[in-house]
């Protein structure tokens, strides 16, 4: 159980609903991530959150060309800094302490839909319930058997995790390094941790992917890690959204709900594609999905099929934005960053500033591309009502 499955299995409890979970691992349990959570993520976790928080961001320095860099800095929280394990154990708790029956060390293998229920096995036996819920990541199990065809858009991406004084590096745990330089077609990143840093690569176009160059590269030529000895990365998939970024048209109809199964987190391969940010869509997606479970197998006037629209409703839009900034950001040449950055000073920080503001959720993508388009038509005299 990650954060998509505990969330899940909590909500549902907390309904009043009986939730037996699985994990093919113990917690805590290490897990191939940044442990970056946008600011936004407290409106939707318990009030306690903070006291598992291991750094607090209120800069942000981009570095996007050369040695050009600058940092935007906030009043208020921009992100929270977790380590995995501390995390994803803090929710698998509050899902246990709410009455989830949750198991251990037991992988689910196989999944069969009976017509009046289904049942799943695992390597340990056999178990049946009214729905089944994937929230078994990026390769999901439940996803390869429960929903065969579904379109698969995992892209690779790597972290590393230095343990050790960074004292020289990084003034505080405040400031998250965000390099447009450091991949062909993504991002890296340095998040500051209490005993140390995460580190990582990721590329959100498909095709020519290399990021193990680019992780390399990275950690050779950024001077806020110079000198410290970055252990080998390790990779995971990352299981970006599917959203054609012009396409209004494109609809998700069977991609998170398919007769008695249920899609939530990387399983649903909801994960935004311009940040690659997932932790904030997995618990969220499990709220949405515990919502609709229980009140369809509580009144049979309600579907399992809400999910998918209530999801489509709240994220869709909001991931084809994101892939349409993904498109243009990772698409130009990392020279015209540079270029962007040295001729528009002013412009390029602005559109960034709003980018964090979105992860504070003061802004929205699709508000933020409002905002691009009204900035795009000024210097061709096109202004905008009210300005
Ligand atoms: C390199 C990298 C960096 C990232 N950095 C960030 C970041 O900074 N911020 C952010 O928001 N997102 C980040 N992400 C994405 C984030 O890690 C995921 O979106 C998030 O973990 C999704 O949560 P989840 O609960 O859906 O899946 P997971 O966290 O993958 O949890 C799935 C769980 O299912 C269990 N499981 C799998 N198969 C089975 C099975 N057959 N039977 C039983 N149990 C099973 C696993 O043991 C695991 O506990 C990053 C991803 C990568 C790869």
């Amino acid at each position: 159980m990650g954060p998509a499955g505990a969330s899940t299995a909590y909500e549902l409890s907390q309904l009043g609903m009986s939730v037996v979970a699985f994990d093919k691992q113990v917690h805590p349990r290490y897990k191939v991530c940044g442990g970056g959570l946008s600011a936004r993520i407290t409106r939707i976790l318990p009030a306690d959150f903070k006291t598992i928080v291991d750094g607090t961001v209120y800069r942000v320095q981009f570095n996007y060309g050369g040695t050009d860099s600058f940092i935007l800095e906030f009043p208020r929280p921009v992100a929270y800094m977790v380590m995995r394990q501390t995390f994803d154990q803090w929710l698998v708790e509050k899902a246990r302490q709410a009455g989830v029956e949750i198991r251990e060390e037991e992988s689910v293998v196989a999944i069969q839909d009976l017509g009046d229920g289904i049942e799943v096995a695992t390597r340990k036996g056999r178990y049946r319930g009214r729905v089944v819920i994937g929230a078994d990541g990026a390769m999901s199990v439940v996803a390869q058997q429960c929903f065969p065809g579904r379109e698969v858009g995992n892209i690779p991406a790597l972290e590393s995790e230095y343990h050790g004084d960074t004292s020289h590096a990084f003034q505080d745990t405040q400031t998250v390094l965000i390099s447009l330089q450091a991949a062909k077609k993504g991002y890296g990143w340095v998040f500051p941790k209490e005993k140390g840093l995460s580190l990582g690569v990721g590329e959100f176009v498909r095709g020519g992917n290399r990021p193990k160059r680019s992780f390399g590269d990275f950690i050779s030529h950024e001077s806020a890690l110079a000198g410290l000895s970055i252990p080998s990365p390790l990779a995971h998939p990352l299981p970006i959204a599917h959203s054609p970024a012009y396409r209004s048209d494109y609809r998700w109809a069977g991609s998170l709900v398919r007769d008695r199964a249920i899609l939530v987190g990387d399983a649903g391969h909801l994960v935004d594609p311009l940040l690659g940010e997932g932790i904030y869509y997995a618990v969220r997606s499990g709220q949405l999905a515990a919502a609709s479970v229980a009140s369809t197998l509580r009144d049979p006037r309600h579907r399992l099929e809400e999910y998918e629209k209530n999801a489509e409703a709240e994220f869709g839009l909001e991931f084809r934005v994101a892939s349409r900034l993904g498109a243009i950001i990772y698409g130009l040449p990392r020279s015209c960053h540079w270029w962007a950055g040295r001729a528009f000073p002013d412009a390029y920080q602005r559109v960034l500033r709003h980018y964090c503001e979105l992860l504070q959720g003061r802004e929205t993508y699709q508000t933020l591309w409002a905002k691009i388009l009204q900035r795009l038509k000024r210097p061709f005299g096109c202004s905008s009502p009210g300005r």
